[in-house]
């Protein structure tokens, strides 16, 4: 790179000593863009003295040194007429460069050359010095500007800081600040605290692209901004991605839900070929002293209470969800303990053959029996240990404890029906899946046709590839694979076509609308049709009564399991129905 740096001391130039002010130990750099080797020579005299001075012999040089990065540069002596590349060309070339936009130039120009220097100071020029060179002059005008883009640099600064650089409105920082400031002398459950985003927005940036996503953010940041000037006092902002919020004086619902109906217009006006649906969550500022990234919280969590939910678009947070999270807290701080403890055990439900109507297996479905609390259902810690991980370590004691029963009963010389576990959906991503299922077996040498893996059909919702792969794996191991929960979804039928399941089970509790019974009993007994005539089996679960039973079996249902024929029971109430006396 063609560039010198020249730094000194020049004490007798030009009378300069008034200038001890500027004077510091971490001298700023200037860079120099000059051809001629005397004019380079003279400013770099003046300069050296309170700068560190780079030189450029043309535009060009000059471009490469800025953009090698080495330097921060604090403004740039510029020359116009220079061969390779001219100063004016270099002006326009640097303003193509955000980074560089904060660097003052200064000109340095012939006498009376103002043709020149019009044309430089509307290229982008900051200022300008004209030859013959006065020390004071270029000194002070170089300070001045560097002064001035320093203060623009700091705004910039003070700016990116506090408001979103995609919307130009608040950012969550600042906007929780001004909500606290807002609401301070306010009378409690005066204001509300509204946080909102858009369902399934990624799927917007997945099929229009970022470009379209970003221009729907700041089309919403638009009205948003507007919407909240129609009231007195008001503040809103961009959280992140595509959650924003806003802070309104509240009169009652009804205005709520006029807000709602609003925004919601708003967003259904947007040119863009898909269903945009917000979701409000709202806390109702009822507590002055709830500092305002809790009030968002609040409203986050209240937003969560509703999410999927098409027909309702917006909660209000009540302390119930609250009490939900550190229901969640205590037992994530509770579950290591619990599992060395062996506080969870393994209840089984027998499944019955329909045709003979006895025991042809069973459910094995887990318990936490709690040393306060009791015996806890699984729909209590299942959702939570599905969202903190922890369902693969209880999936695997639960694997671990039928495969220990298993054994002991064919030790004891029965002829055992094969118990299904549950397979947790988050079980789906564990690499080790397979492994650990053919290691218990093979370390309690149980055949792996007695043990049968339940998995629920939302899976396939979530990830579609990655179920399809893995039950492949696990059937080929020798593992019956059975479809839990189905018709719950929206994907059964192509669940059908995608996926090689052994077993449907379809739970009767999906359709228990007694009004619509008959329709309920169509559609079974077409699934029951349907899976026949592809080789799969079926077992209804949740059969509570006796007409679900016989009607089950009139359309061919191979298996039933519900309260109507056993409950889930301790392993030792279990043990007679374990064995298979029909062979
Ligand atoms: P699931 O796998 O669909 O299990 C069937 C659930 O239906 C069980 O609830 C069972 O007690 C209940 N049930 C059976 N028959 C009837 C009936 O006739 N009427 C009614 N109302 N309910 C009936 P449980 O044991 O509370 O388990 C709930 C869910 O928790 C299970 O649904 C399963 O998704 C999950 N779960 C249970 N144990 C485990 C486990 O070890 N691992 C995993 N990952 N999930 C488990
Ligand atoms: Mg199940
Ligand atoms: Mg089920």
């Amino acid at each position: 790179m063609k560039s010198s740096v020249i730094s000194g001391q020049i004490s007798n130039y030009n009378n300069i000593s008034s200038y001890n002010d500027f004077k510091d130990d971490n001298k700023n750099y200037i860079l120099i863009v000059e051809d001629n080797k005397i004019n380079k020579a003279i400013l770099s005299k003046i300069l050296s003295v309170y700068y560190n001075v780079v030189s450029a012999e043309n535009g060009k040089v000059a471009l490469q040194i800025l953009r090698s990065g080495n330097f921060s540069f604090s403004a740039i002596m510029l020359d116009l007429i220079m061969p390779v590349m001219d100063g004016f060309t270099f002006l326009h070339e640097i303003s193509l460069f955000d980074e560089f936009k904060s660097i003052p130039i200064i000109v340095t120009t012939g006498n009376d050359d103002r043709e020149n220097e019009k044309k430089a100071l509307e290229l982008g020029a900051w200022d300008f010095v004209s030859k013959p060179y006065d020390a004071q002059i270029i000194l002070f005008r170089l300070k001045n500007a560097i002064d001035r883009s320093q203060l623009t640099a700091f705004s910039r600064l003070k700016y990116l800081a506090e408001f979103d650089s995609l919307t130009g409105i608040c950012n969550k920082e600042h906007f929780l600040y001004e909500v606290s400031k807002l609401v301070k002398s306010e009378k409690p459950g005066s204001f509300i605290f509204v946080r909102f985003d858009i369902y399934r927005f990624q799927l917007i940036n997945a099929f229009f692209g970022i470009h379209e996503g970003d221009l729907l953010l700041k089309y919403i940041a638009t009205f948003l901004s507007d919407f909240v000037k129609s009231f007195t006092s008001s503040i809103c902002g961009r959280m992140n991605a595509d959650v924003f919020a806003f802070c309104i004086p509240f009169s009652d619902e009804s205005a709520v839900v006029d807000m709602v109906k609003h925004i919601k217009k708003m967003l259904k006006a947007y040119p863009l070929n898909f269903d945009i649906v917000p979701t409000f969550g709202i806390y109702l500022i009822s507590d002055l002293s709830v500092q305002p990234d809790i009030m968002l919280d609040r409203a986050a969590l209240a937003a969560k209470s509703i999410k999927g939910n098409y027909m309702v678009n917006y909660a209000f947070y009540n302390d119930k969800m609250r009490q939900e999270i550190t229901t969640e807290q205590e037992i994530t701080n509770e579950m290591n303990k619990a599992l060395e403890d062996h506080q969870f055990t393994v209840y089984f439900q027998p499944k019955y053959d329909l045709k003979t109507r006895i025991p042809c297996g069973a459910e094995a479905l887990v318990r936490w029996i709690h040393p306060v609390k009791g015996c806890v259902s699984p729909g209590t810690f299942i959702p939570v240990f599905e969202r903190n991980g922890f369902v693969t370590k209880l999936d695997y004691y639960v694997w671990e404890s039928v495969c220990i029963a298993i054994r002991k009963w064919l030790d004891c010389g029965k002829l055992v029906h094969p118990v299904s576990v549950n397979v947790s959906r988050v079980n789906l991503y564990n690499k080790d899946l397979i492994r650990q299922l053919c290691e218990l077996t093979d370390k309690y040498n149980v055949p792996k046709e007695l043990i049968n893996l339940e998995i629920t059909e939302s899976a396939y919702t979530e990830s579609p590839e990655i179920l399809q792969q893995m039950t492949e794996k696990l059937k080929n191991c020798g593992f019956v694979i059975m479809m839990d929960d189905f018709g719950s979804g929206y994907s059964s039928l192509n669940i059908l076509k995608d996926i090689d399941v052994d077993v449907l089970k379809i739970d009767m509790r999906f359709l228990s609308d007694t009004h619509r019974q008959q329709r309920s009993e169509n559609i079974i007994s077409s699934v029951v049709g349907m899976a026949k005539s592809l080789g799969i089996s079926t077992i209804a679960e949740g059969v509570e009564r006796k007409e679900q039973a016989d009607f089950l079996a009139s359309i061919g249902c191979d298996c039933v399991q519900g309260f109507y024929f056993a409950r889930p029971m301790p392993i030792e109430q279990y043990e007679p129905y374990a064995e298979d006396i029909a062979l």
